[in-house]
């Protein structure tokens, strides 16, 4: 699947094109694959556009950038061998030939393979450093998580909780709300599309907020911004809300609650943190296995023409967790 024009707004069908190569042969240092399932991540959208940013734009013309775990079928790469499950950035297409750089084995015995695309891989790491890290998390404390039955936000709302905070999860409608209570054992959980959130988090967070995990920006960080506690801590990890824009993005009009609760708002970007993933995958699997933590997986099955619509079921708030394409 590559991309065939860049996107202005949504992504359009038309800004694909699926084509069909021969699959080479892996030459010296290099294995083949076959995809098992493809990850499909909010950040694409802002891989399409051609601006600075983390990464590099997709190159119109390229096969789509993508997160993929593979089963190895050839291989002259000492490391990786027929039949290794591989987890990395192998792209949206059916078959893979890698030298192996950014490749990782992944034990299937352990966890599903698509389970290394979510809680025990990208978006798993990003919770646990966002909140962590980068929010500094304390015990006990009350902690607001936006987009929160998504992969990175179910994740970040379990791990609050398996420290003994107040988790509060925002999300669009009553299923999902529901799921966060009821299932993933939140405290309390405000459907954005039913209520006003400013309103609810006031209830819900009568003291203020400690740590506000913010997914989605525009509206909803701005409420949030009105309820803070003193030495908040704002974590910036996505704004999905603005990545469709066609306008600049909504800024917060509410920053000055920075000021007045001395509190801090601070971006980062997970690949930063590389060099503890291990360590990350072993904690959220000791959460995992203690019980603590509930893996929400939403599996399409079907082929690599179904990833353009599946990436938009990330915008449209179809997903309940991590969202993948498993190839059939
Ligand atoms: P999710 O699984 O959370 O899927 C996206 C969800 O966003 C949808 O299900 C939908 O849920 C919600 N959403 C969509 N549009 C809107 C909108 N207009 N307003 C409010 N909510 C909306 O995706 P991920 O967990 O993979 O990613 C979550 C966030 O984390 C993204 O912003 C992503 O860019 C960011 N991210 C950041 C990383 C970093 O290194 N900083 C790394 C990985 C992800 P609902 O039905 O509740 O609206």
């Amino acid at each position: 699947m590559r991309l065939a024009a860049r996107p202005v707004g949504e992504v359009k069908p038309d800004d694909w094109q699926h084509g069909s190569v021969p699959v080479d042969e892996p030459g010296p240092g290099r294995f083949a694959g076959r995809t098992l399932v493809i990850s499909l991540d909010p950040a694409m959208r802002g891989w399409l556009d051609d601006r600075p940013s983390y990464l590099p734009p997709v190159g119109i013309g390229e096969v789509m950038r993508a997160g993929s775990v593979i089963e190895v079928t050839a291989s002259n790469h000492p490391d990786f061998r027929p039949g290794d499950h591989v987890v990395g950035v192998f792209g949206v297409q059916e078959y893979v030939v890698s030298d192996g750089r950014g490749a990782m084995k992944i034990d299937t015995s352990l966890a599903p393979p698509s389970t290394y695309l979510g809680a025990l891989g990208m978006p798993g790491m990003t919770a646990y450093f966002g909140l962590l890290d980068v929010g500094a998390l304390k015990d006990g404390e009350t902690v607001v998580v936006s987009g929160a039955a998504g992969a990175v936000g179910s994740i970040a709302g379990q791990i609050a909780k398996a420290k003994g905070c107040r988790v509060v999860g925002i999300a669009g409608g009553p299923q999902k709300c529901a799921l966060l209570t009821d299932e993933l054992g939140f405290d309390a959980a405000i459907d954005y599309r039913a209520e006003d959130v400013r309103k609810a988090l006031r209830r819900q967070a009568p003291d203020g907020i400690d740590v506000y995990f913010d997914n989605v920006g525009g509206d909803i960080l701005d409420a949030a911004l009105t309820r803070l506690a003193m030495h908040a801590r704002v974590v910036v990890c996505g704004a999905i809300s603005q990545y469709n824009n066609t306008t600049p993005v909504k800024g917060p009009s509410n920053y000055l609650s920075l000021l007045v609760r001395r509190a801090r708002m601070e971006g980062f970007v997970v690949f930063d943190y590389a060099e503890r993933y291990a360590q990350a995958a072993q904690d959220i699997s000791a959460w995992i296995g203690a019980g603590r933590i509930k893996v929400k997986e939403h599996v399409v099955r079907g082929s690599v023409d179904d990833f353009p619509e599946t990436l938009r079921m990330l915008f449209r708030g179809e997903n309940v967790g991590k969202l993948v394409l498993e190839l059939a």
